[in-house]
């Protein structure tokens, strides 16, 4: 596994700075998104650091498996019964802007394809 610098979602498991946080277990996280693209916007992030999907290594198989039971918990929780995406933007070229992997749960609109 591969070692996050700090980052800002670093300070919000440690409650430096806030969140509207949704879930928590031990393992993951679940807070809104500050910036919502859809009506339902919630990242879900593991505790443990891990800055982006090509880290992964196969020993975090768990925590990836965990981290998309959570999501559809939360989906189903929030009322997404109609469907939602669950999005993972890995490095430059995927758009990923926060060095500590996270899945984007949207919802409560319809998605388009391809994504821009
Ligand atoms: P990425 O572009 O890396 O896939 O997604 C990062 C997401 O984190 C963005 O959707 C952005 O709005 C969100 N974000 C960045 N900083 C904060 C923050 O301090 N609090 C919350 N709740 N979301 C943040």
């Amino acid at each position: 596994m591969s070692e996050t610098t700090d980052t800002i979602f670093s300070k919000i498991i440690r409650r430096e700075i806030p969140a509207d946080i949704v879930y928590e277990d031990d393992l993951a996280l679940a807070f809104k998104d500050v910036n919502p693209q859809a009506p339902v916007h919630i990242l879900v992030i593991p505790k443990q650091p891990l800055a982006q999907l090509a880290d992964a290594e196969p020993e975090d198989r768990e925590i990836l498996g965990h981290l998309l039971l959570v999501a559809k918990r939360i989906a189903q929780e929030v009322g997404l019964s109609n469907g939602y995406r669950v999005v993972i933007n890995n490095g430059d070229d995927g758009g990923q802007t926060v060095d500590h992997l996270h899945l984007h749960i949207l919802g409560g609109r319809q998605m388009k394809w391809p994504p821009g």
